[in-house]
């Protein structure tokens, strides 16, 4: 934990540190509204949630006008319906299942939702996101859905002990990434890398990130999520 003081100084020293073209995604799961105020008041733009209920809180307490809100966590399907209407994009799409679900709910809303496609770009067991060999054509599709746009890929990593040991998988993705964006499917624009977090972000932008997922590094160390140990 940290105050609102240091979060803020932190928050605009990694930001001078970034190069041009790079945006930092505050990461605020677990974190009071207090602290991300402190991350915006630092200049952080975009706050990202895992949870659909936390982010709600946060933008009832902050106003949704602070900032751009951003779900970088594992998104039900039942959950789609609120998201479609907090979020102001997706970054963890992982299946046609759930983009037509979100596609749905943003058409009874008259708006188009922003997304992200998430790859599991190290393909582990267990791990939420597109195969790296799906996904030209899970794309494909996605791009015939009018009321969602693919902006680009997000990727976790995996954990590693030297973040040096992600880059292969961060250069497969940047790869992948300018394979789809040459291929210029129909309403699917790659203008999004998101990739990156405390310990493997230096790496992630070298590798050609353009934005990058900072929790840790901003706010200090965290508290244990429910149902996590
Ligand atoms: C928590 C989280 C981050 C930030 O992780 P840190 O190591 O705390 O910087 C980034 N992306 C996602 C999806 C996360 O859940």
């Amino acid at each position: 934990m940290s105050n609102s003081s240091e979060i803020e100084r932190r928050t605009r020293e990694i930001l001078a540190g970034l190069p041009r073209g790079v945006s930092l995604v505050a990461a605020a799961k677990t974190r009071s509204p207090s602290e991300v105020r402190a991350a915006l008041a630092g200049g952080a733009q975009i706050v990202g949630h895992n949870y659909v209920q936390e982010a709600k809180t946060a933008i009832d307490a902050l106003g949704r006008a602070t900032a751009t809100w951003h779900m970088i966590g594992h998104l039900q399907r039942n959950k789609a319906r609120e998201a479609a209407r907090i979020f102001d994009l997706i970054q963890t799409v992982d299946s046609v299942a759930l983009a037509r679900k979100l596609d749905a709910e943003s058409a009874k809303i008259g708006r188009v939702l922003p997304i992200l496609i998430e790859i599991n770009s190290a393909r582990e067991p267990r791990k939420a996101g597109i195969l790296p060999e799906d996904a030209v054509e899970i794309i494909r599709e996605m791009g015939t859905l009018q009321s969602i746009r693919v902006e680009g890929l997000m990727t976790m990593g995996p954990l590693v002990a030297d973040p040096d040991e992600n880059r292969p998988i961060f250069r497969q993705t940047h790869e992948l990434f300018e394979q789809i964006a040459s291929l210029a499917i129909d309403s699917v624009e790659m203008k999004t890398l998101s990739m990156g977090m405390s310990d493997s972000y230096r790496v992630a932008i070298e590798e050609g990130a353009t934005m990058v997922r900072l929790g840790t590094i901003l706010f200090g160390a965290r508290r244990a999520a429910p149902g996590e140990t």
